[in-house]
């Protein structure tokens, strides 16, 4: 349960002077929901309005404090108009604007013939001088108030900058002092202010360096958050480990006699990368708490062998393996991946999908509880509640971003101290695994299958399709195979859609019947499958596509990647798209079609890509042009929202803070210390309730 002493900063947004519920629901829109999110809310720059004795002297496209006295109140003619004042000094006069203001609003902020104080942005309006809704309006005895510097606020319509800021101001009449959860002598070290005085100056910032990321304050902040963070998963960590899990023995035997058979049916032997994440999991199956392992590799890293040799331990042992697959159409590419080999030592394998209905289905789920099934692969169809293993060991889960953490708890519900490997493509650089996975072990395969030729990238403008159009047709004749993609942005689906079509219509005009398939997400899954299965055997040779090819098809024949209107895309979409071709032997080519001229940012992504295969690279680069929020769909991948920390740009406080809660927790587990509760309200402070409620009351 949350501490007492934090009540006051989480009471409903409602609790402060003037806020009312449609104030409120203004105030949500920024985020900000309770007391707390306004303490979060950072300023993101410094109105600085400079004095000026004139109204000559102001400069249009200054901001300026000055003196004046109130001359002219204009009513607008119509609501769609301004408010007009006049307001003059020696030298001249300019106009005050206010849209949307009532008559008694005015009368009573620049009475008639009164001296006052304004400032705000100076604009030209023809020859003459005007300021749209003054930051600030006072008696003359604020004049030096209003040349103080002020914090700029991201804004929401509705809500004006001094609504805002006195919003804030109540908050922080709010901050208690807290205990030090941080380590005293990393504040000491760092000249850190204790939390209290770091939220004060958070929002009070003298001047544009107080803004800076390296500011003591921002700091202190950006660390409690990122502490924060890892503890809680530290804690979610441990408390997996908690559960008992079951020690495999034949993890403990090189895999045992299943794992060797399996490994004399590879038409190739294993990379050591391969085996190295091999000999990880092995350890984790021996031992007897529960395995919860990432095995990150980049496309056509070959995870999917190390999934089989994995969850051949489970069923050497007399138990079952369960592979999930975020797609039908994966699903199905591993079963028939994993089939002849399957086949050839005698496992018996069964795939579920949600196209399995009625008495098959039932007859499949008979099999899987009477352990008939040692290993089944499937799709979230999995997950219903009907689906019951006789005796379910070890869970795989690929392309774990395409599922919740909910789901993976979920599977290993249906077993007993199941052992779990989540696996992902998205290659993450490691401050970003860390704040995302940093509850799972990690297991990385850095090198690539051997023999494989690095893939010719270029851009092309759109205008060259008919250059394209033809290197294709010569390619097809030397028996190439050949992907082409269409761009689906979902706001316009149905467009894209028809391009695709009519691309493959186009195609088909060309190159002859029987040549050119088409897939897409509308299509029924059998359609699909089959235009896949005829491309893979090679009855297609081009297959035109959306997205849905994106996540791990796998025909090592194809060679050529056309990707239209690659600067649709994100870098890291559009490795995945590359990571198609070059699976072979072959020497393979992507063609990136660009509609021009390029904006800055896919210029960029273009040459990057051109540059680069190297996933880890270019998710960085990626980053750097998206922001790290986005690299991860933030709620897929259960990515943490930091609101005080960029883990990618402030990895230095991530690493420490990783270290400082490791430290802690070792000391003391059950953060019990004098330390260990302050730990525990930080954890509240910053809504890790769940991770928080794994301890025993302390
Ligand atoms: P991904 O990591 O993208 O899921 P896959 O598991 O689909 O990659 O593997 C890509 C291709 O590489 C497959 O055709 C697979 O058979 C092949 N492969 C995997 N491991 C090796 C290896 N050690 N040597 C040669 N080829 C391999
Ligand atoms: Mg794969």
């Amino acid at each position: 349960m949350r501490p007492e002493i934090l009540f006051p900063l989480f009471a409903a947004l409602e609790a402060l002077p003037k806020v009312g519920p449609a104030r409120a629901k203004l105030l949500a829109k920024l985020g900000l929901n309770s007391v707390v999110d306004l303490l979060w809310h950072r300023p993101v720059g410094l109105s600085e309005h400079r004095p000026r004795d004139s109204i000559a002297d102001a400069v249009p496209g200054e901001s300026a404090a000055l003196r004046v006295t109130v001359e002219d109140h204009r009513a607008p003619d119509s609501p769609r108009h301004p408010w007009r004042v006049r307001v003059r000094d020696a030298s001249g006069f300019l106009h005050l604007i206010f849209f949307h203001a009532k008559g008694d609003y005015i009368a009573k902020l620049l009475p008639l013939g009164e001296e006052r104080v304004i400032a705000g942005k100076i604009e030209a309006f023809g020859v003459e001088k005007q300021m749209a809704h003054p930051d600030f309006v006072g008696g003359l005895e604020s004049f030096t108030r209003a040349t103080e510097p002020q914090p700029i606020y991201p804004m929401t319509a509705g809500i004006t900058p001094k609504v805002l800021a006195a919003l804030v101001e109540a908050a922080l009449s709010r901050v208690m002092d807290l205990p030090e959860w941080a380590d005293p002598p990393l504040v000491k070290a760092r000249g850190w202010p204790v939390w209290a005085d770091a939220v004060r100056a958070l929002h009070h910032p003298q001047s544009e360096a107080d803004l800076a990321p390296d500011n003591p304050a921002r700091q202190r902040l950006a660390y409690d958050e990122i502490l924060a963070n890892q503890m809680a998963l530290l804690l979610l960590r441990e408390h997996h480990k908690r559960l008992t899990g079951r020690a495999l023995a034949a993890a403990a035997q090189n895999g045992g006699i299943l794992r060797a058979a399996l490994r004399a049916a590879l038409p190739f032997s294993l990379t050591n990368s391969q085996e190295q994440a091999l000999a990880e999991i092995d350890a984790d199956l021996a031992s007897d708490k529960r395995m919860l392992r990432l095995l990150q590799g980049d496309v056509g890293s070959g995870k999917t062998v190390v999934a089989l040799l994995t969850l051949a331990v489970a069923i050497e042992e007399g138990a079952q393996g369960a592979l999930m697959a975020p797609t039908e159409i994966l699903a199905r590419q591993h079963a028939e991946t994993i089939g002849p080999l399957a086949d050839a030592v005698g496992l018996r394998v069964a795939i579920l999908t949600g196209r399995d209905k009625g008495k098959p289905r039932e007859a499949l789920l008979a099999r899987l509880a009477a352990g008939e099934i040692d290993l089944l692969i499937g799709t979230h169809a999995v997950f219903q509640e009907d689906v019951v293993f006789q005796d379910l060991a070890v869970a795989v889960i690929d392309e774990q971003h395409r599922f919740g953490v909910h789901q993976r708890l979920a599977l290993a519900s249906k077993g007993r101290g199941v052992d779990v490997l989540v696996m992902t493509a998205t290659p993450i650089p490691r401050s970003l695994a860390l704040t995302a996975y940093g509850d799972l072990d990690v297991s990385r395969l850095l090198e690539k299958p051997p023999g494989r030729k690095p893939i010719d990238t270029r851009a092309l403008p759109l205008e060259r399709l008919e250059e394209v159009v033809y290197a294709v047709g010569r390619a097809i004749q030397s028996n190439a195979r050949v992907y082409w993609v269409c761009p689906l942005v979902e706001e316009s689906e149905l467009v894209d859609l028809a391009a695709t079509t009519e691309r493959a219509a186009a195609l088909e005009q060309v190159f002859g019947p029987g040549i050119v398939g088409l897939v897409h997400g509308r299509l029924k899954a059998a359609e699909k499958d089959a235009a896949i299965g005829a491309f893979a055997r090679g009855d297609l040779k081009i297959l035109v596509a959306t997205t849905v090819i994106e996540v791990g098809i796998n025909v090592p024949e194809a060679t050529i990647m056309v990707i239209e209107h690659a600067e649709r895309y994100g870098l890291a979409q559009l490795h995945q798209l590359r990571g198609r071709v070059g699976r072979g032997g072959e020497r393979s080519t992507c063609l990136l079609l660009y509609q021009a001229p390029l904006g800055e940012v896919a210029r960029a992504r273009l040459k990057i890509l051109r540059e680069s295969e190297d996933g880890f690279r270019i998710a960085e680069e990626d980053l750097r042009l998206r922001g790290s929020g986005e690299v991860l769909g933030t709620k897929q991948s259960g990515l943490p929202g930091f609101k005080l920390c960029d883990p990618i740009q402030q990895e230095e406080l991530l690493l420490t803070a990783r270290t400082d809660a490791l430290n802690l927790l070792g000391k003391d587990p059950d953060l019990v210390s004098e330390r260990g509760k302050a730990m525990r309200i930080l954890l509240y402070l910053f809504e890790r309730d769940a991770a928080a409620r794994f301890l025993r009351a302390g």
